[in-house]
């Protein structure tokens, strides 16, 4: 399909954002240049310094990169050097009503997972190098010819004809610049005001919905971090009203704490957290130095395009729950492909970005949603955990225990795509498996419970007697 808008010599492409989507776009972008032997520019703007410590310098995220999303970087000859990676974690380990699960990387054939600060380390550290994985792909991409002003966009109009470019405002509020763009990529994310801006140009973008976090970063010393925690992630589902999911990543001498709830996060949330029984004895109960409520994506934008712009990364589209890093990834190569390959037009936008990116993504989420969801009803009724976990646990590599941790490893590490994790969900024999454990538990406990009160009613007979 081709259409009038396209890029071609002297085209300039505007890219709002350097955190990993608009690297990545810049990335994609360059490679297609080079493959048409045109001459665009790239452009990336964005007001954050990532060399900087903390809140300031960070894009608020836990910072574990999938594996997949790191075998997609080799792909693309993108290889993160060493001092970036704060970890390498060898596995998750779950924990719901006291029970526990073990999963390793080994046992799914992968090395480990990786653990960045997405900034240069938290407020009051002090790292001998530079670490920050968002300055390592920005710095990636300009060391290969896109140009990068330091500065934040402030409005964006788009032409009244549209043959004619969009105009941004950058630098200054009060003196701005302006910056004439042929296309221009949003890739801000979801934790700006230039959500709401792009939502009143009144071309039916609604932003994607969003639920508030609470992360924070703990000093407890490398020997404190591995005693406590291993080189493991740990996803507990607690008993709690308030928090869905809480995990703690291991980071060199820090621990990354992120907490999930049912509804935006308060400040209550890691008092509730640090209380809990088994982490009382592992993390001292202090006020962290580093800590932010940033906003995940819990259901995807609409109609993130109109000519000449589109939305990619969070600002559009990401994976339930998991790896926006290498949703911002896919997001930013189907729009460079849209881009050069198609054109740069509302039609094109619909027809090869969003298409693809809903098949790939949004529906996806769909079975992602409800794999989460039976999971929040197994954890929230004892016998079920206690079913699912004790047939996990089972120290067999075969049948119905590895297909249940399968299913675990790939929704907590977000390997595989939701829609292949049901489909092994879907398994008779796995299902009748977890039906007569489920079965036996209660069969035993009633056997339990049964000879409990065989044995307090002979008690209370004997004293009767006695007492006669
Ligand atoms: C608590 C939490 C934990 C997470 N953990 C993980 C994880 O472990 N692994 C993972 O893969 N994903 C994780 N994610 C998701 C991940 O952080 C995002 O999906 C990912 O950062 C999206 O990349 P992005 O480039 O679209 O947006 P962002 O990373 O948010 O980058 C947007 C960039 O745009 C810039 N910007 C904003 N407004 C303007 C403006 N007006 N002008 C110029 N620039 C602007 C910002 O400064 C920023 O640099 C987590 C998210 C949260 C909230």
């Amino acid at each position: 399909m081709k259409e009038d808008l396209s890029l071609k010599d002297g085209s300039k492409i505007a890219i709002i954002g350097g955190g990993p989507a608009g690297s990545f776009f810049a990335h994609f972008a360059q490679k297609w240049i080079a493959r048409k032997g045109i001459d665009v520019s790239t452009t990336i703007f964005d007001g954050k310094d990532f060399l900087q410590r903390g809140p300031r310098g960070c894009n608020l995220c836990a910072g574990v990169i999938a594996e997949s999303l790191n075998e997609k970087l080799k792909e693309e000859g993108i290889f993160l050097p060493e001092e970036r990676i704060i970890n390498r974690v060898e596995g998750y380990c779950l924990h719901v009503n006291n029970n526990n699960l073990l999963l390793s990387c080994a046992e799914n054939d992968k090395n480990s997972i990786a653990t960045v600060f997405r900034g240069n380390g938290p407020r009051y550290s002090t790292f001998p190098e530079i670490i920050s994985f968002d300055d390592f792909l920005l710095t990636w991409v300009q060391d290969r010819g896109t140009k990068v002003i330091p500065q934040p966009v402030w409005e964006i109009q788009l032409p009244k004809k549209k043959n004619n470019p969009i105009s941004l405002l950058h630098g200054k509020k009060e003196s701005p610049n302006e910056f004439e763009a042929d296309l221009v990529v949003g890739a801000f994310g979801v934790n700006t005001y230039l959500m709401k801006k792009m939502q009143n140009l009144g071309f039916g973008y609604s932003p994607a919905s969003t639920l508030m976090i609470y992360q924070a970063e703990i000093k407890l010393d490398r020997e404190k971090v591995l005693e406590n925690f291993g080189n493991t992630i740990h996803v507990y589902m607690p008993k709690s009203k308030a928090i869905r999911y809480a995990t703690v990543i291991p980071k060199g001498d820090y621990i990354t704490i992120t907490l999930i709830g049912h509804k935006d996060a308060t400040k209550d949330f890691l008092q509730e957290f640090l209380n809990l029984e088994e982490i009382k004895k592992k993390i001292p109960l202090f006020k962290p130095q580093c800590f932010c409520y940033p906003r995940i994506v819990v259901s995807p934008s609409k109609k993130p395009f109109t000519d000449r712009l589109m939305m990619i990364g969070d600002a559009s589209f990401s994976r339930h729950y998991k790896n926006g890093i290498e949703s911002a990834f896919i997001t930013a190569q189907l729009a460079a492909e849209t881009a050069f390959g198609t054109g740069i037009g509302t039609s094109s936008f619909s027809h090869s970005y969003y298409k693809q990116a809903k098949k790939l993504i949004i529906k996806d989420n769909y079975y992602g949603q409800f794999l989460f969801s039976i999971n929040d009803m197994i954890s929230s009724i004892p016998l079920l955990t206690q079913s699912h976990l004790s047939l996990a646990n089972r120290k067999t590599n075969k049948g119905s225990s590895r297909k249940l941790r399968l299913i675990l490893w790939n929704m907590f590490t977000g390997n595989i795509p939701y829609k292949d994790i049901f489909k092994i969900a879907l398994d008779i024999r796995l299902q009748t498996s977890i039906l007569f454990n489920t079965m036996s538990l209660l069969f035993q406990k009633f056997k339990y419970a049964i000879e409990k009160f065989d044995l307090s009613s002979t008690d209370a007979r004997s004293t009767w007697s006695s007492k006669k």
